[in-house]
């Protein structure tokens, strides 16, 4: 049996992807390796497949049990024989026995099972065909997620040396990797890194002006399920708040300060819906493994390139388009800073490389995704991707350093006490009750602005507030930064990235998914899709994905056979549903 047949019988996959039949090639010729693949790319087939087609079980290391629930109900779906043991199964004895039986393709466990000696012994009463270890870089100090109990695995795995090991990441830079090898006992060479970008996301940035307004938007021109991530619980609870209000859409919010159960319920009711909206903390998204949110906004700026990546990495994952959606302030660039002076010394540096980091990509008026894949090792990023906010309708870069000599100039001669809003007045020579009785009229800064120039002031005072020339003290004041000096006397120039137009950004490239919504067989499909996950308690996604329905409205098999050839069609879901849909099918000729 070769690896593309199985693929084809079991997955319904013409193809493998990317790295996937590297990966694959290595682990069924009982090699060790560790592959660090990106969100989406496809791991768990790795695993799953050699699991099919090698006698024995494949044990898998997951960290998280929800993860590890979801990977159960995808890999039962296609007909493996999978099973979980963790603490809240209460069919464990089943399991064993199963396992026992050998008749046990997968066996999911948490990492704390394996220091216990009962479990080594149980291992060495089954035939064993590989150790997958999902989330490796939990083994690794330098990893951001480490796992004590990650570290006992190797004394677990040495007992068993024929038996081979897969080690899989999505995020690991060089120095995790290394550790990785190191801890797991990998050879250098059974490294295989795929590429880390994600071509079906696209990227767009702007600053903030009414959040609120801005999601509103996003959201009507994306349908399909999306996450909105705000800074705080309460940011949180008031932006579900007016999306519920605003959008018609299900909006349901998830944070820390949430009773467990409702977390539980909302994430549960998100997974298993097609548009909902869920309003979250960065903390949400780590345990679900939804393929089909088709966003991801970020209503405040993230800690750092890694977060941004990772958390806009929640989306897409099915390979359909999707969009991921920042919008930033200058504020948040000065609580950030404020957030470094609070840490310990010697970490400050390497945070403030950070922000400085994240200062470039929000501020570049080149491709996005160039500064992205950069940022992780890969230079050969072609400089557009044609997939991002700057490369579908290219900003205006404009030299603004005389209108932000003009800015510092006003905050310096007004006392570094006043806000935007009146050095802006100051500056265009509005009059007021103020700046009368302050004595600002006769500044030499007073209406010095006027014109064309009067639109940047603003974004002058966030470029300069971002890239730490300004910053506002505690009521609100503009006081100098450290990059002031270097402005106003000329030495260091001020570029300004001026966002295109509303309407110019609407046209450019179209919203995510391209689902062929209203079209009468595709929705069809989809109402039978819902009845049928709603019958059987499973996600819609865990049925079929949009790209299946897509493709049946589009070919509109006739015959079971027919139906087979469909890419996401294996032969366990042909058995299950494919009647059904070519019911539906028939129905609509
Ligand atoms: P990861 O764990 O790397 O984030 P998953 O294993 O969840 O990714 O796979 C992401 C999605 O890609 C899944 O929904 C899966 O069905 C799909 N997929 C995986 N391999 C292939 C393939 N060779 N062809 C088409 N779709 C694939
Ligand atoms: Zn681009």
């Amino acid at each position: 049996m070769v690896p593309t047949d199985t693929l084809r019988r079991v997955f319904g996959f013409d193809a493998f992807r990317g790295v996937q039949e590297q990966v694959v090639a290595r682990v069924l010729a009982g090699e060790r390796t560790l592959a660090v693949m990106p969100t989406g790319a496809g791991k768990s087939l790795t695993y799953q497949l050699p699991s099919v087609m090698l006698e024995g079980t494949c044990v898998v290391v997951s960290p998280l049990i929800a993860l590890m629930h979801d990977q159960l109900r995808a890999a039962e779906a296609v007909g493996i024989r999978a099973a979980t043991l963790t603490s809240v199964d209460d069919n464990r004895a089943e399991t064993i026995e199963r396992f026992r039986a050998g008749q046990l393709d997968l066996l999911y466990i948490a990492p704390e099972r394996a220091s216990g000696e009962g479990f080594r012994n149980l291992l060495t009463q089954a035939k064993l065909s590989l150790f997958a270890i999902d989330e490796a870089h939990c083994v690794s100090e330098w990893g951001h997620d480490f796992r004590p109990d990650y570290r006992l695995l190797r004394p677990l795995l040495d007992r068993f040396p024929d038996v081979p090991r897969l080690a899989l990441t999505a995020t690991a830079d060089a120095h995790t990797r290394a550790d990785i090898l190191e801890q797991l006992g990998l050879p250098q060479e059974g490294m295989i890194v795929a590429g880390f970008d994600r071509p079906n996301i696209r990227y767009a940035i702007a600053p903030r002006e009414n959040t609120t307004r801005q999601v509103i938007d996003l959201i009507a021109e994306t349908p399909g399920p999306g996450i909105v991530y705000a800074q705080t619980r309460a940011g949180v609870e008031k932006l579900a708040e007016k999306l519920a209000a605003e959008t018609g859409r299900p909006v349901l919010p998830y944070h820390a300060g949430l009773d467990p159960e409702v977390r539980r319920r909302n994430q549960a009711a998100f997974v298993a819906s097609e548009d909902m909206i869920v309003v979250a903390t960065v903390a949400f998204g780590m345990g679900i493994d939804k393929p089909d949110v088709r966003f991801v906004a970020h209503a405040g700026l993230p800690k750092s390139i890694e977060a941004y990546y990772q958390e806009t990495g929640r989306a897409g994952r099915d390979g359909d388009p999707a969009v991921a959606h920042l919008f930033w302030g200058a504020d948040d660039f000065a609580r950030a800073r404020q957030r470094i002076a609070e840490v310990e010394p010697s970490r400050q540096p390497g945070e403030r490389t950070r922000l400085t980091a994240l200062g470039a990509l929000v501020e570049t008026a080149t491709c996005r995704r160039r500064i992205l894949l950069r940022h992780f090792g890969e230079n050969e990023a072609p400089e557009r991707c044609g997939n991002c906010d700057n490369c579908l309708s290219p900003p205006a870069a404009i030299d603004a350093t005389v209108t932000a000599q003009k800015f510092l100039s006003a905050v310096f001669r007004t006392g570094m006490m006043f806000g935007t809003g009146y050095i802006e007045s100051i500056l265009l020579g509005q009059s007021s009750d103020r700046s009368i009785s302050n004595g600002h009229e006769s500044l030499s800064v007073f209406g010095i602005v006027d014109g064309e120039e009067a639109v940047l002031i603003k974004p002058v005072a966030r470029a300069l507030l971002l890239r730490d020339a300004l910053r506002a003290n505690d009521h609100g004041g503009l006081e100098f930064g450290p990059e002031a000096r270097a402005i106003l006397k000329g030495g260091a120039k001020v570029e300004l990235v001026l966002p295109p137009k509303r309407e110019r950004r609407r046209r450019g490239g179209k919203a995510a998914g391209d689902n062929p919504v209203g079209n009468p067989l595709f929705e069809a499909l989809r109402a039978k899709r819902r009845e049928i996950a709603q019958e059987t308690g499973l996600p819609p996604y865990v049925i079929f994905h949009d790209s299946v329905l897509r493709d049946m409205a589009l070919l509109k098999p006739e015959s079971i056979a027919a139906m087979g050839n469909i890419s996401g069609v294996g032969a366990r879901k042909l058995d299950a549903y494919g009647d059904a849909f070519l019911q539906v099918i028939r129905e609509a000729a």
